[in-house]
C-alpha cells in the first residue's frame, strides 16, 4: 500500500501534476474534493450546501506565493471573495494561508494583506480564519494573528494537535479571547515538534478539546474521526455546553455523510470548501490522509 509519507512526497512533486493532467478524463477526479476553477462555481456549490443545512468556508487554492504581484492578486480575490458572500447572501466566511499573501516573502507585507481582508471582513461583518501551514511558519503566523486580532476581533486561528507546543498555544489563544480551530495537523513533521503515533496526536486533540470547551468561547472542531466526533458530543453533554456554542468543521467531499448526520442531529456544521486552478498539493494531501481513497481516483478514472 503507497503510504502517506510518499503521497506527501508526491505533493511537493509537480512534474506528477503534468503528467496526472495529460490523462484523458483525470481532470474531473478532484471535483470530488475542490469545488472548481472560479468563485461562481465555488459560490454555487455553497448554496447546495446552505440548503443541506451546512455552512462554509471559501479556500482559494495556492500557496508559497514567491512575489508581491501574486500575493496581491490573493488579496484581491479574497476581496471578491467577501464582496460576492455579502451580494449573494450565502453563508460562508474565508479561510486564509499565510504563505499565499507573502509570508515567505517580508512579514510586514504579510500582516498589511490580512489586516486589510480582516477589515473588510468586519465591514461586511464576516470573519477570516488563519489557516495553519507546517512548523516551520507556525511562530509567524501566530505573530501576525495576534497583532491582527488586536485591531479586529473577527479573526480566528487554527492550531495542530500533533505538535507539542500546541496546548501552551491553546491556553494563550483562549486568553485572548480568541476563537480557535482544532485540527491533528496535515503536514510531515520531524518527531522534535510533533507526535508521530496516530493515538497521541488523537490523545492530544481530546485534551485540548476539553480545555477549548470549557472556555465559553465559540470555537470549531474540524475533523471527520468519529471517535473525536463523539468524544466532543458526549463532553459537551456532560459539561453542558449547548450545540450552538460550538462548530464541527470538515473538508469538502469528505465524509458527507457524517456531515449530514450532524446537521440532522441540531449541530453546526461548516464545510471547508476549497477552489481554484492551483489545487494538486490540497487533493494530494487528501490521498494522504486516506490512501484507500486512491480507489476513487482509480474508479473514476476508470469509469470514463
Ligand atoms: C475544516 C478543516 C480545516 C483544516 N485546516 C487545517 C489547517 O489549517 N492546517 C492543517 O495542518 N490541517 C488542516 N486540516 C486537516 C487536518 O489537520 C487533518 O489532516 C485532516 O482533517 C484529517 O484528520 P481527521 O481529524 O479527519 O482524522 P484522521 O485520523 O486523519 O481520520 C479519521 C477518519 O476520518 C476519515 N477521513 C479523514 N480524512 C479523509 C479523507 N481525506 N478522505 C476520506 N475520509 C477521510 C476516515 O474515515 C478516517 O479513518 C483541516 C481539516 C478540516 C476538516
Amino acid at each position: 500500500m503507497i503510504s502517506r509519507t510518499i503521497l506527501l512526497y508526491l505533493s511537493r512533486q509537480f512534474w506528477l501534476k503534468d503528467l496526472l493532467s495529460a490523462v484523458p478524463g483525470f481532470n474531473r477526479v478532484p471535483r470530488r474534493f475542490i469545488a472548481g476553477e472560479n468563485i461562481h462555481e465555488a459560490i454555487e456549490v455553497i448554496r447546495k450546501l446552505n440548503r443541506l443545512g451546512l455552512m462554509a468556508t471559501f479556500d482559494h487554492l495556492g500557496e508559497s506565493t514567491t512575489s508581491r504581484e501574486e500575493a496581491t492578486s490573493d488579496v484581491n480575490e479574497y476581496l471578491r471573495v467577501l464582496e460576492m458572500i455579502e451580494d449573494s447572501g450565502i453563508e460562508s466566511n474565508i479561510s486564509i494561508k499565510l504563505t499565499q499573501l507573502g509570508l515567505d516573502i517580508d512579514e510586514e507585507f504579510c500582516y498589511e494583506n490580512v489586516n486589510l481582508l480582516v477589515e473588510d471582513a468586519a465591514r461586511r461583518g464576516n470573519f477570516v480564519r488563519i489557516d495553519m501551514e507546517d512548523s516551520s511558519r507556525n511562530a509567524a503566523t501566530l505573530r501576525i494573528f495576534r497583532r491582527v486580532y488586536g485591531r479586529h476581533r473577527n479573526t480566528g486561528i487554527v492550531l495542530q494537535s500533533y505538535l507539542h507546543h500546541t496546548a501552551r498555544d491553546v491556553e494563550e489563544v483562549i486568553r485572548l479571547g480568541a476563537r480557535i480551530r482544532l485540527c491533528k495537523g496535515a503536514y510531515h513533521e520531524p518527531e522534535e515538534v510533533a507526535f508521530q503515533e496516530k493515538e497521541e496526536v488523537d490523545q492530544s486533540y481530546l485534551v485540548l478539546m476539553r480545555v477549548m470547551l470549557h472556555s465559553g468561547i465559540y470555537h470549531a472542531f474540524a475533523t471527520h474521526d468519529e471517535r473525536m466526533i463523539d468524544a466532543i458530543q458526549d463532553y459537551a453533554e456532560k459539561t453542558g455546553v449547548s450545540r450552538e456554542n460550538f462548530e464541527f468543521q470538515m473538508l469538502y467531499g469528505v465524509r458527507r455523510d457524517l456531515q449530514q448526520r450532524l446537521v440532522r442531529d441540531g449541530y453546526r456544521v461548516r464545510v471547508y470548501v476549497p477552489y481554484g486552478r492551483f489545487w494538486y498539493p490540497y487533493f494530494m494531501r487528501r490521498l494522504a490522509e486516506r490512501p484507500a481513497n486512491l480507489w476513487f481516483v482509480l474508479k473514476n478514472l476508470w469509469r470514463r
